[in-house]
C-alpha cells in the first residue's frame, strides 16, 4: 500500500544518517596534527589543514590543494568532511541587519536538523539611525558585529526572552559555535586584521552553561581564525560558577564580560530573571570582582528596559547606586525591550529610555543606548527563536 508522504515519512527515510559525520571543523591544529599523525603524516600537515578550514575558509576536503591528492582521498574515504556549519536561511532587515538560520553539525531528535540563529549587524550596534535610512546604500560597512548563539534554545527562562520559550534543546559543540562566525565571515567577505569586527556571544543560549564548548570556540576563533578576544564580549545571565571559571582563563584568550542585569534590585530581578533566586546580584558581583581586568577594560551591565517594570526614574537611580557600589570600572548598555509573541511585557514609553539614560549619566555612570537592530526580522535582542516569518 502506498502511503501519502508526510513530513515524518521524509525524515524517517531508511539509511538517513543518524550519526554526526566526522567533522574536521572544531578541531584545533594539535588535534588535526594528531589525526594526521595516526595516518602516518607529518605534524605540519595539521597546520596546513587548520589554515585551510579556518583562514582560507574552505568547506570541501577536495579543495584543500595544499594536501596531497592521496591524503585528501583517504580522509574522504574514512568518512571525514570539513563539516562547517552552514547558513541555510537568510532574513534581511531594512536596516541592513541579517539574521541567519545556521545548521550545526549534530542531528536532533529523529534526525531533525536543528538550526540556531546568528545575526550580522553592519556598522556595529550603535552607529545607525535604526530607521532604515542607510539601507540601499552601496557603501561597504566600516565595522560590524556578529551575534553568536551558544545553545539550541535556553534553560535560563528570562521572562522577557523569546529564546526561553524553546527550553534547552541541546548544547552546541565548539565547532558549531565557531562555525557560525566563520560562515558569516565568508558570506560577508570579512578580511581578518583589516576590517573592524566585534563578536558578541549574546544569541540563543547561556554561554556559561555550555562552558567548555564556548571557551573551546573562543580558543579556535583566537588561535586559528585570528580574531582578538578584546573584540569579543560574552554576556551572562549571572552563572556564578561559570564567571569564576572565566576569571581563571588566560587574558590572551578571554573575551570581555557583560552581565545581563536587567533590574535595579533582587526583588524585580527575581521576577524578570528567575536565575536571580539562585545567584542574586551581590553573588554575581562578587564573582565578577575576581575577574582580573586588562588595562582600560570595563565590565558591561546590559539592561533591558521593560515598560513600567524596569524603566522608571527610581530604577535608574537605583541602578546608578548599584553600579557605583560594585567599585568596578563599568558601563551600562541600555536596550529598549523588543516585543515578541506571547511575552507579557510592554515596550518602554517613548522618552522613558532617553530619560533613563540621562539619569544614569547625571549620576556619573557611563551609559550607552543600543539602537534596536533588525526588529522587523526578529533579529533584535531577546527575539531569537528560529522565527521563520521575516
Ligand atoms: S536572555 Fe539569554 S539567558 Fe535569558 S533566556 Fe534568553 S537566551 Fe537564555
Amino acid at each position: 500500500m502506498t502511503r501519502k508522504a508526510t513530513h515524518f515519512d521524509i525524515l524517517d527515510v531508511p539509511g538517513a544518517p543518524e550519526v554526526t559525520p566526522k567533522a574536521l571543523f572544531g578541531m584545533d591544529r594539535e588535534a588535526l596534527a594528531s589525526l594526521l599523525a595516526e595516518m602516518g603524516e607529518s605534524a605540519w600537515r595539521g597546520r596546513q589543514l587548520a589554515e585551510a578550514i579556518y583562514v582560507q575558509r574552505l568547506t570541501s576536503i577536495n579543495d584543500i590543494t595544499t594536501l596531497p591528492l592521496a591524503l585528501r582521498g583517504r580522509l574522504t574515504r574514512e568518512g571525514w568532511e570539513v563539516g562547517r556549519p552552514a547558513i541555510v536561511q537568510v532574513f534581511r532587515s531594512v536596516d541592513g541587519t541579517e539574521r541567519y538560520l545556521v545548521q550545526g553539525q549534530s542531528s536532533g531528535a529523529k534526525g531533525v536538523p536543528e538550526t540556531v540563529e546568528t545575526v550580522w549587524m553592519p556598522e556595529g550596534d550603535e552607529g545607525e539611525a535604526g530607521d532604515g535610512t542607510e539601507a540601499g546604500s552601496d557603501k561597504r560597512w566600516e565595522r560590524a558585529t556578529i551575534c553568536v548563539s551558544s545553545q539550541v534554545g535556553c534553560a535560563v527562562n528570562c521572562q522577557f526572552c523569546l529564546t526561553a520559550k524553546l527550553g534547552l534543546q541541546r548544547n552546541l559543540g565548539a565547532g558549531e559555535i565557531a562555525g557560525q562566525v566563520v560562515a558569516v565571515l565568508e558570506r560577508q567577505g570579512v578580511e581578518i586584521g583589516k576590517d573592524r569586527l566585534n563578536l558578541v556571544f549574546m544569541g540563543m543560549g547561556e554561554p556559561l552553561l555550555n562552558y567548555d564548548n564556548f571557551m573551546g570556540a573562543v580558543r579556535l576563533l583566537v588561535e586559528e581564525v585570528g580574531l582578538s578576544p578584546l573584540r569579543m564580549t560574552v554576556s551572562t545571565s549571572g552563572i556564578v560558577p561559570g564567571i569564576e571559571s572565566f576569571g581563571r582563563e588566560p587574558a590572551e584568550i578571554r573575551p570581555k564580560l557583560a552581565i545581563s542585569l536587567n533590574a535595579p534590585n533582587d526583588a524585580v530581578r527575581s521576577e524578570v530573571m528567575p536565575v536571580n533566586r539562585k545567584w542574586p546580584i551581590e553573588a554575581v558581583i562578587d564573582a565578577v570582582r575576581k575577574v582580573p581586568l586588562r588595562p582600560r577594560e570595563r565590565i558591561t551591565f546590559e539592561y533591558v528596559l521593560l515598560g513600567g517594570v524596569t524603566n522608571q526614574p527610581e530604577h535608574a537611580r537605583e541602578v546608578a547606586r548599584l553600579v557605583r557600589r560594585t567599585g568596578l570600572p563599568a558601563k551600562v548598555n541600555l536596550i529598549a525591550w523588543n516585543p515578541g509573541p506571547g511575552i507579557p511585557y510592554e515596550m518602554p514609553a517613548a522618552g522613558s529610555v532617553e530619560r533613563f539614560r540621562d539619569l544614569l549619566a547625571a549620576e556619573g555612570v557611563p551609559v550607552y543606548l543600543r539602537r534596536p537592530r533588525g526588529r522587523d526580522i526578529y533579529a533584535a535582542c531577546g527575539q531569537l527563536k528560529r522565527t521563520l516569518e521575516s
